[in-house]
């Protein structure tokens, strides 16, 4: 056919030009040929990962070790050499990265031969005790940074631990210190700290975990704007019932993107706590000593928080994503889900039913749970009795359409009292 053939050959030239165009780019000159890509063999690419995982790798013609990978950062593994061959290969523990979609990262001796590769990290959530509120000289506490982390570490044996002075008394140099002390300490897998401060004005306290600089806007309003810009994760602290402070919890939409816990430790807190809740904050309740005294992490009150494993990134997830619950038991567990959702979620897809799963275990035998509420809307719409130090309560029924959140109250025997944080949903 005549004119399919001219067609054909018009797009014939069209991709010849085309070709021409590109070709120079690509051909002429030996540097600016692209260099070949290292090949990452294991793991393939979508694949989910769980636990130790191998990482195997094809490293181009010419190109000699080392060569390092991460999944999306840190910790990253040197690989090495297998045999004389131009592969390489090593171990990466996933559980030291947050779940969820992560580039595997491969760095090379040649920029231009570096990889990425997608895959999935799926990992069993596992409880870690912290204290995310406490205090040195540097402030109005005792002694120093240093000694705090390791006392944390060695007496109170914390899993995580955040030192919080007020930002107001300290300087420069302090403020150096603080953050070397918190990174020095820290090791993923045994104890991890992260560098906090105390916001502390008339309005009301607030603690602010990882920050990037001491200087924060002396004003609420400026805050919430300024904390929410920095992505740091924040802390409303002692609340009292939730009245007096914080124009009264008064409900900030760019406030809610900084603050995603608040101290929750006594029934007058669990007020501030509902309070805050029904004004439409989305928070986790937080166990913390606040101590001003050299007595790190053992006093009264710790936070429990879900995380794959024990790293800086995890935990700066877990608080950020509110995976955590409030404790006056020292390790005692706790696990709230409702329709699969962790504590902490909000579920985005509308359910027709709300299905709770509770499961409270206190290693300790004598330690028995007594009761757990739960929580619909601040109000407690069921109540499940146990006698004994682990319980695990299910149960299933269907809201009134709108949006809910859940939470559960635990009063053990002896008197502790534990919170989750809420799941929120919409029921249609
Ligand atoms: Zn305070
Ligand atoms: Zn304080």
């Amino acid at each position: 056919m005549k004119t399919g053939r001219i067609e054909h050959g018009w797009g014939l030239a069209v991709s010849l030009i085309a070709l021409a165009l590109v070709m120079p780019l690509e051909t002429t000159g030996a540097q600016r040929k692209p260099a070949p890509k290292a090949e990452v063999v294991k793991p393939k690419a979508d694949q989910s990962l769980r636990g130790i995982v191998d990482v195997r790798l094809k490293l181009p013609a010419g190109l000699s070790g080392p060569a390092y990978a991460g999944l999306g950062g840190p910790p990253w593994v040197e690989l090495e050499q297998v045999d004389d061959s131009n592969e390489w290969a090593g171990q990466i523990n996933s559980r030291m990265v947050p779940n969820g979609g992560q580039k595997l990262i491969v760095k090379t001796t040649n920029k231009r031969s570096d990889v990425a590769v997608g895959v999935t990290v799926e990992n069993p959530l596992r409880i870690y005790f912290a204290d995310l509120h406490s205090h040195t000289g540097y402030s109005d506490g005792t002694l120093l940074p240093v000694v705090a982390h390791d006392y944390a570490r060695k007496v109170a044996k914390l899993d995580v631990f955040v030192l919080t002075d007020h930002l107001e008394y300290i300087d420069d140099t302090e403020w150096l210190d603080m953050r070397e002390a918190a990174w020095d300490a820290s090791e993923d897998g045994r104890f991890v700290s992260i560098p906090g401060l105390e916001w502390t004005k008339r309005i009301g306290h607030i603690n602010i975990f990882d920050p990037k600089t001491r200087s924060w806007p002396l004003d609420l309003a400026g805050f919430y704007k300024a904390a929410a810009a920095a992505g740091v994760t924040c802390k409303f602290n002692h609340p009292g019932n939730g009245e007096k402070v914080f124009n009264a919890l008064a409900y900030s939409e760019i406030g809610d993107k900084a603050l995603q816990l608040m101290e929750v430790r006594r029934p007058q807190e669990e007020k501030a706590y509902i309070r805050a809740l029904k004004l439409g904050w989305h928070i986790a309740p937080d166990g913390a000593d606040d101590t001003h005294s050299p007595n790190w992490g053992i006093r009264f009150a710790w936070s429990g928080i879900l995380a794959p494993g024990l790293s800086k990134r995890n935990i700066l997830d877990a608080v950020k994503n509110r995976h955590c619950y409030s404790t006056l038991d020292r390790n005692c567990t706790l696990r709230f889900k409702v329709n699969d959702a962790t504590m902490g979620d909000i579920i985005a897809d509308p359910v027709g039913s709300v299905k709770v799963m509770v499961a409270v275990n206190d290693p300790d035998a004598g330690d028995l749970i007594g009761k757990i509420e739960l929580f619909e809307d601040g109000a407690v719409v069921q109540t499940d009795e146990s006698n004994s130090n682990r319980r695990r309560w299910r149960t299933m029924f269907k809201p009134k359409p709108g949006e809910h959140y859940y939470f559960v109250k635990i009063t053990q025997k002896d008197e502790n009292l534990m919170w989750s944080a809420p799941v929120w949903v919409t029921v249609d």
